[in-house]
Parts: C-alpha cells; structure tokens; sequence
C-alpha cells in the first residue's frame, strides 16, 4: 500500500435523475477532505430518463469522475461488475445511488482497510423507510441462508453490497466470471479478513426503489440457487420421506383389508396419495428445473455485458484499461 493510495468508487445507477447530483456533491464531500487520490466509476444501466445525461454532465464538470454507460439494462449486479472490472486502485468501495448508503461511512470504511481488512461491509442497524413486510422478508432470507450456506462461509446479515473490497479481494472476485451473480454470495464466497462497521440505512433521497415483490422473489430464488444446492438434496429427501409414508400406508391398508375385509373402496385417500405425490414430484421437477436453466444461462458463456460508451476519469485515465481476460464490448472514448 503506498502513502497515499488511492480509492475508486463504484456507483450503478438506474434511474436516478433525481439523486446524481446531489450524490455525487456528497461524496466529493466525504472524499476530498481525506486526502487520498479518488476516482468515482457511474455505471449508467440502461436508465430510460435523463441519468445519462446528468452523469455526463458530472463527468464532463469533476476529473474524479467516469463513466461507463451500458448497452441496454442488465440489472444491478452485472452492472456493479463492469464498474469492478474497470477499477484500479489500492481500495474500491461499491455504493448505490440512492443515498441509502450514508458515503460519510466511507472514512470507517477505510480505516478498517487500513487496520488490515480486505473486506470491510457496512452493516444496517435500522431500515428507515422500509415497509414492515419488506423488512420481515429480508429478515427471513436472511436467516434462511444462513441455514442454507455452505460451511465455512458466513453470510452477514443486514449487509447490502455498500463495502469496502482491497485489491487483492477485488480481483478474486472478478475471476468469477457466471451470469447468475449473487453478488453477497460472491463477496462471502472469496473470503480474506472481514469485518463489518455498522451503520443507520437512510430513506431514499428521491426516485423509487426499482424493486417489485415478484423481482425480490426473484432474487431470492437467484441467490439461493446460486449459492447452494441444498434444494436439490432437500428434494431428494422430500422423495425419500414421500416413499417412505406411501409404504407405511400400504402396510396398513393390507393389515385393515385383511382383518376387516374391504369395506369401502378408498376414493379419498387414493385422491389424497395421489394429489401429495403428484405436487411433491412438480416442486421437485421445479427445483430440478431452476437449476438446469441455471446451467442452460451459464454454458453459453455470453459476456456479462456490453459498453455502449466509456469516459474514464481524466485524473486517473488508466482505469481504461479493463483486465485482458474480461470480455467486453469496445470502448468509445
Ligand atoms: N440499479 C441498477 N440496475 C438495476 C436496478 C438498480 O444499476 O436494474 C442500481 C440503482 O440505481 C441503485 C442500486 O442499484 O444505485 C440499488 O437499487 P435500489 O435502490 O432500487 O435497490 P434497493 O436499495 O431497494 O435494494
Ligand atoms: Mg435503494
């Protein structure tokens, strides 16, 4: 680490017209004062109003500033991706837009960067804002990975992808090149020293939260499949359990129909058998079926994204420079 390193900064933004500005005065706020050499990447992703315009407009007015404006929308974690890819610095700190990420916990953040920490998290202590259904649904996830996870790998509660990554840290998480990006996944995943810094998670500043109930479904789905294959062992022993009961219940029908003879065909509990088997066999395809569109997505081996324009940071213009290993499309400058 040299005396004075220097830090990027990593914000996808989508839809945001009506918090840029505002953001990036605040950040220049937390930055400036601290004396390290910084620059900012906005990954423009897609956004249909004017965000393009008012992050050119910033990059065209601050040289901290970059801009990486993406071909069409590709959703938060890939966008998040084409930033990463095109960091170099000693740290890179990944935050949204929103302001829902106070930047004036970036000092803590590299503090503890400094103290040692490849990967220093934000950690919520509030959700300000937030409905109680969303909160009670994050909290469940949560807690569902948690029993879910791999051993050996903790997934922080609370944490959004608002940290702190040290270069080592960062480029073993761009070795991960898969389509269906868990990205708190991917940041647990590759391990090195971690330690969270706890935080109070603001309202938003204007726009909405791009997030429905069915994409945040989705995104539980996502991160569960993509995190861990327990679904496919727990329908496994779904089965197992299933064959199991049907055969306890054989026994008695053959013990009740040989002592009391066959009083009454059995149209209900047939119905029964076969209405619980019939949805155990179509949750389990299901699960089946998550996993192999999973595999389906990831052997045709697309690149993650496509660059409509580039404008790096003229203080730090070697940020133009993407790792040789990543495929993108061409940069225009
Ligand atoms: N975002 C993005 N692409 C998308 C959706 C969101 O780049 O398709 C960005 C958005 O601009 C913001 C961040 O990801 O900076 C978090 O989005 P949002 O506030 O909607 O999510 P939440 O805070 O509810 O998790
Ligand atoms: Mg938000």
């Amino acid at each position: 680490m040299s005396a004075r390193p220097t830090i990027a900064v990593v914000v996808p933004c989508f839809n945001e017209e009506a918090v840029v500005e505002l953001f990036h005065d605040r950040l220049a706020g937390v930055m400036l004062p601290l004396g390290v050499a910084w620059t900012v990447i906005y990954v423009n992703d897609g956004s249909s109003d004017r965000t393009l315009r008012c992050l050119e407009a910033l990059q065209a007015k601050d040289v901290h500033a970059a801009l990486i404006n993406l071909s069409r929308n590709f959703g938060k974690e890939i966008a998040l991706t084409a930033g990463l890819d095109h960091v170099s610095a000693d740290a890179v700190i990944v935050i949204d837009a929103d302001l829902q990420d106070p930047p004036e916990l970036i000092p803590s953040l590299i503090a503890e960067w400094r103290a040692g920490y490849d990967v220093v998290y934000a950690q919520r202590r509030t959700r300000d804002g937030e409905t109680w259904l969303k909160r009670k649904t994050a909290d469940g996830f949560y807690r569902l990975m948690q029993h879910l996870g791999a051993r050996g790998i903790h997934l922080p509660r609370d944490t959004g992808d608002f940290r702190l990554l040290s270069a080592r840290a960062l480029s073993a998480l761009l070795q991960m090149r898969e389509h269906h990006r868990f990205m708190k996944g991917l940041f647990t995943w590759i391990g090195f020293p971690s330690k969270g810094v706890p935080y109070d998670r603001a309202r938003r500043k204007g726009g909405s939260s791009s997030w429905t109930y069915w994409q945040l479904w989705n995104f539980a789905v996502e991160g569960i499949t993509s995190y861990t294959v327990m679904p496919l062992k727990a329908a496994t022993y779904l089965g197992l359990l299933v064959a199991m009961l049907a055969v306890l219940y054989g026994g008695v029908l053959i013990v009740r129909t040989l002592l009391f003879g066959n009083a009454v065909p059995g149209y209900p509990s047939l119905m029964a058998v076969v209405l619980f088997l019939g949805g155990a066999q179509l949750v389990t395809l299901g699960v089946i079926g998550e996993y192999l569109g999973r595999v389906f997505n990831e052997t045709k081996h697309r690149p993650l994204y496509w660059i409509e324009t580039h404008r790096p940071s003229r203080l730090m213009p070697h940020d133009a420079g993407a790792a040789s290993w990543q495929a993108t499309g061409p940069d225009v400058t």
